[in-house]
């Protein structure tokens, strides 16, 4: 039985996207019903709240939106959709200024009262807005309180795990969740429903993001026959602490601004190694500084848990402690001390780049869905700049309410869902109630350990070959593996059952995705094609669910603002460029 709410507007992820997303829509028009749903708590759950180092803006003077635009786009290797790029550094000034004077929050600030930007790796502008090292509990909380403050239904521990289409497949019709509390499935049926549930590379053995995630809106995605885009480049961020195998603080981050500020990373034998990689030594971009943290751990050159050290006293133990407060009781939590000694840390798999392919105003193929935040792709191409992730998310999630708002005053009536695909979706997920139990941490930590192995910082197309076959046997595992309980009421391991079927699908298109790109660029580094290839035949992944299996296509990237070799920084203060 399943029971059916209706909705103007479905929001599914209640991190920076969602909430903005339904702040703007009720904003456009209050008598609109908004629905936001999490998996999670509302403003607890997601990788939001978990921003440390902050927002990218272009606010001072010397920098600029044309020198924004270029970092993003250097710093994604020339893969990026330049019109979102250019939408994104655009929009994250007037999105600033929202959450500074009409949202409430409090950022750091000069002393003249200006605020306070903070350096951050592969930009060159310090443009990094920020509150102390824990910016994402400000945003999320003032957020959060606007949202409270109008009539918003909250779904709260609402897992979504299937797009219905409309009868005739043309549309989006609804969502189908289950209410993790009872354990019940429920329709939504909503005119216009936002996808905003985070990405989150949480298949690899060290990961950053909150442990809702797992990539289900990528997974619901595929399974709805969408393509998704870019799915290769998953972005290790440096510095995840590394506190050994029985501690979640494993994997967490040890934020960008202490390489920022100018901390060192040195090997197991204290060598310092990044002055030999790049001019830019620490302060290179993540991917370049993961792969010679990752070039070390191969050659042996390790800590004592395996991976390198972080060093920040030649900046003044004092310093650190005042402008890193929450950085260094972190550590201290797990022993290190980050101001005055070293601490162990290792690349953890932070951020998807890839995800559903979306125009400006965040509409998708499938009428109906929107998309924005991590979910969304073709904003960072092959390289998230740290502090583009929580300015994406807020920039497009406001853009997704306005929009969803307009639609509907065009689109008023609610759709008839495709009941067949209902019941198959339910038949679908509540399979493992009839299978025998199994090792489904087995699973996990398999699944964990060979997409680090494999379809991690370094690749190849053995290894890759290698990591699809075994990701198609873990997933006929799987398909066989039950679980020991038949209660769904708050059942957390049927939970992990979903989690794991979402993850080891995308996980597939990851590495389909890597197997198809022949060159390296940015997040992605094939050892058997090192070369990054012709900047002007640059071509982003494009992969979708044919059937079992999975097909990938290459696309020309259109350089439509600023071409391979050109720059709008050498232009005239002021300049703008062509309307994308
Ligand atoms: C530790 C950490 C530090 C970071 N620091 C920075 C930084 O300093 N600067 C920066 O720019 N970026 C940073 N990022 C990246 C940034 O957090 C993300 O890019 C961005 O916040 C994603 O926002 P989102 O709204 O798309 O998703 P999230 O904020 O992750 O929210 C996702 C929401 O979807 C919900 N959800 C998931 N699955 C389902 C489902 N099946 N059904 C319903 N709901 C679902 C979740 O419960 C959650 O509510 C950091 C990330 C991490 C993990």
């Amino acid at each position: 039985m399943t029971e059916t709410l209706a909705t103007d507007i479905l929001i599914l992820g209640s991190g920076g996207a969602g909430l903005f997303a339904a702040l703007h829509a009720k904003q456009a028009n209050p008598a609109l019903e908004v629905t936001l749903a999490a998996k999670g708590l509302i403003g607890k759950s997601g990788c939001t709240r978990m921003v440390q180092g902050g927002y990218n803006v272009a606010l001072s003077d010397g920098d600029s939106v044309e020198r924004h635009f270029m970092d993003t786009i250097v710093g994604g290797k020339w893969l990026p959709r330049q019109d979102l790029a250019w939408r994104l550094v655009e929009g994250a000034v007037e999105r600033i200024q929202e959450l500074e004077n009409e949202i409430g929050c409090f950022f750091d600030r000069n002393p003249d009262g200006s605020l306070h930007q903070k350096a951050f790796a592969g930009q060159t502008f310090d443009r990094t807005v920020h509150k102390g090292d824990l910016t994402g509990i400000e945003i999320i909380n003032r957020l959060m309180e606007q949202v409270w403050a109008r009539d918003v239904r909250r779904l709260e521990d609402h897992r979504a795990v299937a797009l219905i289409p409309d009868r005739a497949g043309a549309a989006l019709a609804g969502v189908l969740m289950i209410d993790m509390r009872s354990g019940d499935f429920r329709l939504v049926q909503a005119r216009a429903v936002l996808l905003a549930t985070g990405g989150g590379p949480t298949m690899y053995l060290y990961h950053t993001p909150s442990g809702d995630k797992a990539c289900d809106g990528l997974a619901m995605s595929l399974r709805a026959g969408l393509p998704l885009r870019d799915m290769e480049m998953v972005q290790f961020h440096p510095t995840g602490l590394l506190a050994g195998p029985d501690t979640r603080m494993t994997g967490t981050v040890l934020e960008e601004g202490l390489r920022g500020a100018g901390g060192w990373l040195l090997n197991g034998a204290g060598e310092r190694f990044m002055t030999e990689v790049d001019p830019a030594a620490e302060r290179a971009t993540r991917d370049i500084v993961s792969r010679a943290i990752y070039t070390q751990m191969r050659a042996g050159k390790t800590t004592p848990l395996g991976g390198v050290y972080i060093e920040m006293k030649h900046l003044g133990p004092e310093s650190v402690r005042d402008r890193f407060k929450g950085m260094v009781e972190r550590c201290a939590d797990s022993g290190f001390d980050l101001a005055g000694g070293r601490v162990e840390v290792v690349p953890t798999a932070h951020y998807m780049m890839g995800g559903l392919p979306f125009e400006i105003d965040c509409t998708t193929t499938l009428p109906g869905l929107f998309v924005a935040g991590e979910d969304s792709g073709g904003v960072h191409g092959a390289n998230r700049l740290g502090g583009n992730g929580v300015a994406n998310s807020t920039v497009f999630g406001g853009i997704a309410g306005e929009t969803m708002a307009r639609w509907i005053a065009a689109e008023p009536q609610l759709r008839d869902p495709d009941r067949a695909r209902i019941a198959a979706e339910i038949a679908r997920c509540r399979r493992p109630f009839d299978l025998p139990a199994g090792d489904l941490n087995g699973l996990r930590e398999r699944l964990l350990q060979l997409m680090w192995d494999d379809v991690g910082i370094l690749r190849d197309r053995a290894g890759l070959e290698r990591a699809i076959q075994a990701l198609d046997q873990l997933d006929r595992e799987l398909a066989a593996t039950g679980l020991p309980d038949s209660e769904p009421a708050f059942n957390l391991t049927w939970h992990d059952w979903l989690n794991l079927e979402s993850q080891i699908l995308v996980s597939r298109a990851i590495a389909a995705a890597a197997l198809a790109r022949e060159d390296s660029r940015g997040a992605h580094y094939r050892e058997d094609h090192p070369e990054t290839g012709d900047l002007e035949k640059s071509a982003y992944t494009l992969v979708h669910q044919n059937g079992q299996g999975l097909e990938v296509a290459m696309k020309p990237v259109d350089f439509s603002i600023v071409r391979p070799g050109q720059s709008l920084i050498d232009q005239a203060p002021g300049h703008a460029p062509p309307t994308p």
